[in-house]
Parts: C-alpha cells; structure tokens; sequence
C-alpha cells in the first residue's frame, strides 16, 4: 500500500503540497528538489517531504482508537448484511420489475441527493446554505430514510473526516485497505468517535435540535426508517389492490415496491456514499492540490449526484456547489439552485475563487 502510494506523487509533489496546504499565502515557495541537496531552503522541503512520507507510512495503521478493546457494530454488521442478502429476491419473475429497476435512481434523487448530499452533507455537517427549520428536517428526515445512521453521528464522522483527512485519524481512508475505507470501517467501534467529548466537540451544534437529539436517543432514527419501509409496502399494497382489485396482486406489488423503492434503493445509496470515502479517495483527476488524495471522479460524480468532484470539495467544503469546471455536473446542486429560485434556500455558498486561486493546479509553477 505504502508503496502504491508512494509512486503516486513525486517528492515535488508531497512538499510543494505540505506548503501550500500548511500556509496558502506562501505558494510562491520553492518546490524541493530531491537532486539540490545541499542548499538549506531545499533541504527544509525535503525534510518536510520526509516528514509527511513517515505520516503516510504511519496512517497506514486503522485509527488508534480501533484496537482490541473495540467492540463489533453489530447493529451496523446485521442490516448490512441482510440487506444484500435479499437481492438475489430480485431476479424472481414474481418480484423482478423494470419500473422498479427505474426507480431505483429516481428515489435515490430525492432520498440519497436531498438526503444524503443536500441534508446530512452540505447542509449540517458545511452549514453551505440556510432554509426554513420545517425545511431543514425535512431533508433530514430523507437522510434518514437511507439508513446511514443518525445525524448527529453522520455528520461527527464526516467532520473527522475533513479534520485528519488520510491521516491516521481518519475514520475511513483507503489508506488503511479500500475495503476498510468503503464498508470495513462501520463493522468496528472507533472509540474516539463513541465518547461523549467526541459529541460534545464535533456535534454540538446538531444535538441543540431536540428532533435530532430524539433521533439520537435509543436509536430512535432506526425506527424512522423501518416505518418509512413499511410505508413503502403499503402504498404499494394499495396501490396494486386498486389497480386489479385482488389482494394478491397488492401483495405482489406491496413486495415490489419494500425491494425496489426501500431495500435495492438504500442498498444503491450505502455503496454510491461509500464509494465517495473509498474510490474518490484512489481515483480520479485533481483540480486543486489539497492536503489529502482526495479526487474528483466521473463515475461518482453522476452516481453520487455531485459528491464525486471530491477533490473540489476538499478544497472548498463550505461551498455547497461542488461541480467547479463546466462539466462537472452537480445534481444535487440543481435541487438547491432551485429551492433558492423560489426563496425555500438562502446564503447559498459558491466556490470561494479567492482560497480556490491558491490551490488550483493550473497555477502550479
Ligand atoms: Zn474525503
Ligand atoms: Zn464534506
């Protein structure tokens, strides 16, 4: 791993990074040559690059926190595992449904892109715009219809994600194993994100609401989501009962509707997530030069309805527009670009062109 890594960046590369990262004002900088040993401001890059080579070397190990002592998440391991397990029930003529193959993006556009990326994203864990509260727990209600965990956890995590990116810290970096990074880090306790202090410091401002702090409370989120299933099934069940007027028939649509629109869909929204702390973090192109290996990928970029221009968002997390090229398209940003039209969404954030300039590759010497 260490040394796939390695071959990734050139010394130049790692100690024009460390500077530029560390103090933007100084981007003028001299770039260290590994050839100049000698002259002392080279030799201070190179140490520098040393310095962040030993980090690498270091964050290869899972965070310190996840030892011997950690517990198995079971409640994290079992929905995981038994949500996969009933996708083979997709392929039985009684079950399979082409518009339920169709709705499975359809609804990941309103659960996972409002959920997910508007609400639990750019709106808690960036603050990138401000809305009505009905509004605002709107959106985080459809993040919690797509079962990954409460707000307040979501949104801790992925501030310690942005804190120690690829660094040893860093709940899920590919660092460690991709695997660990997309699925592996939910199956063992980090206690350093489960302490009290961790709540106090990193969620603050999420747990001040008391409809997320009943979210939090016993695992109330969970229900939420198994009675938005079996709300599924029994629009579905209706549904089918209308149309034909026989019981069976809304029991079959009943099932199809559980599958395609609750189950399949939040299979589809877990890995198109996971996949933004596993792949975007490994592949891909780079706009800015950012103090982690945070890429922009053009898979993800569509399946993930925006949260694939990662390194873009590394650069500027605040901003809630994450596409910053023309073809970067940003789906997720539509929605908003359009609650804000019709005066639903305020103080929208755009990329920051002054903080962008300093980190851009384009203005790499
Ligand atoms: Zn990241
Ligand atoms: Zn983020």
């Amino acid at each position: 791993m260490h040394s796939s890594q390695s071959a990734r960046y050139t010394k130049q590369d790692v100690g024009r990074r460390l500077l530029r990262t560390q103090d933007p004002s100084d981007s003028n900088l001299p770039l260290a040559d590994p050839s100049k040993r000698g002259s002392i401001a080279n030799d201070t890059l190179l140490d520098e690059y040393e310095a962040i080579q030993d980090r690498q070397r270091e964050s290869i190990l899972k965070p310190e926190r996840v030892d011997k002592q950690s517990r198995i998440i079971w409640e994290h391991l079992i929905p995981i595992i038994g949500l996969h397990l009933l996708i083979p029930l997709a392929f039985l003529p009684y079950v399979f449904s082409w518009w339920g193959v169709l709705a499975i993006p359809a609804l990941n556009y309103i659960f996972g892109s409002l959920g997910i990326s508007a609400g639990y994203h750019r709106m808690l864990t960036h603050q990138g715009f401000k809305c009505p509260k009905w509004f605002e727990r709107t959106l985080t209600t459809l993040g919690v219809c797509s079962f990954q965990d409460s707000p307040a956890r979501w949104v801790l995590v992925h501030r310690v994600h942005h804190q120690h990116s690829d660094h040893r810290e860093d709940p899920h970096t590919p660092m460690v194993h991709g695997l660990w990074a997309h699925v592996g880090w939910l199956f063992i306790e980090n206690r350093a994100l489960t302490t009290a202090e961790a709540y106090d410091r990193y969620v603050r401002d999420i747990l001040k609401d008391p409809y997320y702090m009943w979210l939090q409370r016993n695992m109330n989120w969970v229900w939420v989501y198994l009675g938005h299933t079996i709300a599924f099934y029994g629009l579905g069940f209706l549904i089918g009962w209308m149309w034909t007027g026989t019981v069976a028939a809304g029991a079959q649509m009943g099932l199809q509707w559980f599958l395609f629109g609750a189950v399949y869909r939040t299979l589809w929204t877990w890995h198109t997530t996971w996949a933004i702390n596993s792949a975007t973090h490994m592949w891909g192109y780079r706009n800015y030069e950012t103090r982690e290996n945070s890429r922009n990928s053009w898979i993800f970029g569509i399946l993930g309805y925006g949260e694939g221009w990662h390194n873009n968002h590394h650069a500027d997390p605040r901003s809630a527009s994450l596409g910053h090229r023309w073809w970067e398209i940003d789906m997720t940003f539509w929605w908003l670009l359009a609650f804000e039209k019709i005066g639903l969404v305020s103080e929208l954030s755009r990329p920051n062109k002054s903080v962008l300039e300093r980190c851009d590759i384009r203005n790499s010497p």
